[in-house]
């Protein structure tokens, strides 16, 4: 598959490739990763992060993010292709002379030390000692709000204050690239959803470059300048994160972000940028083609179940309708959910606002109106 982001060349001298290029900071080329020797965990991989911006590697367990992650860090070597920090190539240079800071799920503080203790250790191991040292500390520890907490074990706290003390020691020595690898992985969900906010705004003062990896969307959604998909050891889709949601590049990225109704379709015609479509039980859609998918082609109708409204009385503007009973449906407080059987090999999912809301029941038949510019059709 060529997604969109592969550099398949190298791009022209003065090309809008070459300029992205020239200010991007880290650089994945034609990368490929095989512990084996058989089978690739990461194929052809190439990817331009920019200076001071926060990209989040998003994908499924066994993707091929942490490999790609520790390819960068200098943990792994890549198999083929090359990977450059600046312009140049990491291959040449040692992990400490790389100025990385890590911060991974197992928050890997040493015990036996203070907090303090813990983030000084990247500067002993720079030759940064005394005063220096020590103002960099309480820097360090000031910024994640834990300078009252300098003298206590790693034992002596929380979960969330451990990792906190792993973001001081990876932001102690001014690095000008930090990788996190599942960082709040262990935390609960409002200590985790706290973080995310803190480290972003950690991320934007200092002005640091952030390769971060995640497999939780909503993180990667909350946090990124940009977003890249990883599935199968390939990247996807890049893109920022309105984008990853409005415009998926296929139907791999419109179901993993976010929620997405995917009915088979096949294309009867496409005119003007405007697919018909032929869906499985004979009904006929319509949908934007930015993908150009060709007449007769399988393809696939995306929808997202927020898109729905319930259509009463004649349809206005260039919509699709939808018409089934109801399956099942559930009070979520500021939504109702419906599910809808509209005759594809699946219920379609409906978000009604509870604004909208009537009292629905099970079996009873509505009609859910889409307008066609919500649409999306997808390859496969
Ligand atoms: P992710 O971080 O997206 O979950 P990984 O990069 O950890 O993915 O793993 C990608 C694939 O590589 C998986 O199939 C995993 O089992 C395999 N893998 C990861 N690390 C090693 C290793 N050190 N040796 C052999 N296989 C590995
Ligand atoms: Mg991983």
């Amino acid at each position: 598959m060529n997604a969109p982001h592969t550099l398949p060349a190298p791009p022209k001298p003065g090309s809008p490739e070459a300029i992205a290029d020239a200010t991007s900071f880290v650089r994945f080329e034609r990368v490929r990763k095989s512990y084996d020797g058989i089978h690739f965990v990461v194929e052809d991989l190439n990817l331009a992060v920019r200076k001071g911006e926060f990209l989040t590697m998003l994908g499924p367990s066994g993707s091929g993010k942490t490999t790609s992650l520790m390819m960068l860090g200098g943990f792994e070597e890549p198999t083929f292709g090359h990977i450059f920090l600046g312009d140049e190539p990491v291959e040449r240079l040692a992990p400490e002379k790389r100025n990385i800071g890590f911060v991974f799920q197992s928050y890997a503080l040493f015990p036996h030390m203070t907090v303090a203790e813990n983030v000084a250790f990247p500067l002993r191991y720079r030759g940064i000692k005394g005063t220096a040292a020590a103002d960099k500390v309480a820097k360090a520890l000031g910024m994640v709000h834990l300078g009252h907490l300098a003298a206590r074990k790693p034992c002596q706290m929380s979960g969330g204050q451990q990792q906190r003390v792993a973001l001081a020691r990876a932001l102690v020595f001014d690095p000008t690239l930090v990788l996190m690898d599942e960082p709040l992985g262990a935390l609960d969900k409002q200590l985790r959803e706290h973080m995310q906010v803190e480290i972003k705004q950690l991320q934007r003062m200092l002005g640091i470059t952030m390769v971060y990896v995640t497999h939780d969307q909503s993180e990667a959604l909350t946090m990124s300048d940009r977003i890249a998909v990883f599935n199968d050891g390939r990247v996807q889709q890049l893109a920022a994160p309105e984008m990853l949601y409005e415009q998926p590049a296929n139907s791999f990225v419109a179901g993993f972000i976010g929620e997405n109704n995917l009915m088979p379709a096949t294309v009867d015609a496409t005119e003007g940028g405007i697919a018909t479509l032929t869906m499985g039980d004979g009904s006929r859609l319509q949908a934007p083609n930015p993908a150009g998918v060709a007449v007769g082609a399988k393809a696939r109708l995306a929808i997202r179940p927020e898109r729905f409204f319930i259509q009463v009385g004649d349809a206005r503007g260039p919509l699709n309708i939808l018409r089934g009973p109801i399956t099942d449906m559930f009070y979520l407080g500021d939504h109702v959910r419906l599910s809808v059987a509209v005759g594809g090999d699946k219920p379609v999912v409906a978000r009604i606002p509870v604004s909208q809301r009537r009292p629905f029941a099970r079996g009873e038949t509505v009609t859910l109106g889409c307008a066609v510019t919500d649409c999306r059709l997808l390859e496969g």
